[in-house]
């Protein structure tokens, strides 16, 4: 074959231009090949999917019809994705060239040719030119190539990456989590969290839902405990993975439902790039500036990722989809907000459940503490409304040494713990009540959203959220039972009898 480099790279591709019917305003003048955007989170944090982008790409005359192999590469931003989906567009244009990774001095064009201009928008964004490939068994299969953003800040852009980041594993065959330094505890409950929406989608399968998953580490820095590249990436996963029994519980279930969504896992272990790469704002991606350890990982990582035998076709249900089938997929998945509604009205519950945690100050009357609790100056006394009249009330209170925050104040029936920070114990009974209360206001959530597919098959989807809210409210149940000092074995505590009159 023939190698194609710089301009004639970026013009002549595998597929010709005229197929693509650019008629729209995003229409590229040039007609070069580029990064298009086809899905978006908005600020009110409901997706939107571009249509018609996605048509014009996937139903070109000589896709349309062709098995699909979709590679996502999917992380946080600012993480070196951009730079290393630019080598993997390298690689499949020039295929056929023992010397892909370029001439030591071109700059690096593709998915950051926008440079600085480019929004961080949470969402996918595809190369617009899909590569056809010959598979060593005789067959062309197309590839796509995604690029999947988001951020994990707050709550919310946490949900919304958590979304996009399922939808992409969703539509893809081979899923690149991009992390940095390292494979945190974060990045795992991460994954767990999308890959959640993902089982929760394909519940009815018995396969795995997913096909590969390919954990990325970026500036790897312990090659000596492990060398960089694959094998000593699968030894570090193998060890980051296993599961002990000293481990929280919590994490258990993430390592195992990491294993039960995906076909294969592997991770590879890449070296950092140099400082030229890493802070030099002008730096344009030049082999020249990049640390030479750093390009012949890219030389393995790449052809690893990306040679003919090694492409995997999209299966759904175990079956091999066409692009056509893909776009098809993409638009249900999408719109299938039953999964955003789930985790919005998931979200509601428990945020609510927090507030009552808190003990909502609106609700009681407070007093002055006497001057015997001295040093307690910025605790007050919440009082149920219901209680104001009891004004000769005896009040026990007991000041824990290890509650240095918090003291407890015994009613005649009932416990009350007020706080300065520390979340209050609430009576066993009046959590079940505000549980009730905001369990409904939940499903109400789920219910008033829109959805694809109608009654039947959000039906399921209720189901789950119910279980999940009551399976929420067990924990919030445990979590409030750790506060009540009388139940947990604390040292001594400190009896003072307060009489109000
Ligand atoms: P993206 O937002 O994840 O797509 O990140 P970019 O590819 O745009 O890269 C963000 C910044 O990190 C740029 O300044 C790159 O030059 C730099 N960069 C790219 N790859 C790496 C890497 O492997 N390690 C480090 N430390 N920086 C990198
Ligand atoms: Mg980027």
């Amino acid at each position: 074959g023939t190698c194609l480099h710089s301009d004639a790279r970026q013009k002549g591709s595998f597929v010709d231009k005229n197929v693509y019917d650019w008629s729209s305003e995003d229409e590229e003048p040039d007609g070069r090949a580029r990064p298009v955007q086809v899905l978006v989170v908005k600020d009110d944090h409901t997706f939107e999917l571009d249509e018609g982008a996605l048509s014009r790409i996937l139903l070109a005359e000589e896709l349309r019809d062709r098995e699909v192999v979709a590679i996502s590469v999917a992380g946080a931003f600012r993480k070196g994705k951009s730079f290393l989906m630019d080598f993997m567009l390298r690689f499949m244009y020039n295929q056929a060239c023992e010397d892909w990774v370029g001439d030591p001095d071109e700059p690096l064009t593709g998915f950051s040719w926008r440079g600085g201009s480019e929004r961080e928008t949470t969402g996918i964004q595809i190369w617009s030119e899909v590569f056809l490939v010959d598979k060593p068994d005789e067959s062309k299969v197309a590839v796509l190539l995604m690029d999947t953003q988001g951020t994990f800040d707050s709550q919310s852009t946490l949900r919304d990456s958590a979304t996009v980041f399922a939808l992409s594993t969703m539509i893809s065959s081979m899923q690149v989590y991009n992390i940095s330094q390292n494979v945190q505890e974060d990045d795992l409950q991460h994954l767990q969290l999308f890959t959640e929406y993902g089982r929760l989608a394909m519940e009815e399968t018995f396969l795995k839902p997913f096909q590969s998953m390919i954990f990325l580490v970026r500036d790897w820095s312990f090659p000596y405990e492990f060398p960089y590249g694959q094998e000593g990436g699968m030894k570090f996963l193998e060890k980051r993975l296993k599961i002990s029994e000293n481990q929280h519980e919590e994490l258990q279930n993430v390592r195992k439902h990491i294993h039960s969504c995906f076909t294969n896992i592997s991770c590879f272990l890449m070296p950092h790039p140099g400082l030229k790469v890493a802070t030099n704002p002008h730096f344009d991606g030049r082999l020249k500036e990049i640390d030479p350890e750093f390009i012949s990982n890219l030389q393995v990582l790449v052809p690893w990722l990306l040679s003919p035998r090694n492409l995997d076709v999209k299966e759904i249900n175990g079956s091999k989809i066409t692009c056509r089938g893909l776009l098809e997929y993409f638009k249900a998945t999408a719109e299938a907000n039953n999964l955003a509604a789930v985790a919005a009205a998931k979200d509601l519950y428990n945020r609510k459940m927090e507030e009552v945690r808190e003990l909502n100050q609106s609700d009681s009357t407070e007093a002055a503490l006497p001057e015997a609790l001295s040093g307690a100056s910025d605790i007050v006394l919440h009082v149920p409304p219901h209680r104001e009249c009891l004004t000769t009330v005896c009040f026990y209170c007991i000041l824990s040494p290890t509650h240095s925050h918090t003291c407890t104040f015994l009613l005649p029936h009932t416990l009350y713990q007020v706080s300065g920070g520390d979340r209050p114990f609430l009576a066993p009974s009046e959590l079940q009540a505000r549980h009730v209360a905001i369990r409904e206001e939940a499903l109400a959530v789920f219910r008033s959203v829109k959805k694809m597919g109608g009654e039947e098959f959000s039906r399921r989807y209720l189901q789950q959220l119910e279980a999940e809210v009551d399976e929420l409210f067990v924990q919030y149940i445990k979590h409030n039972d750790s506060k009540n000092i009388f139940h947990a074995a604390r040292t001594p505590a400190t009896l003072f009898v307060v009489i109000f009159v």
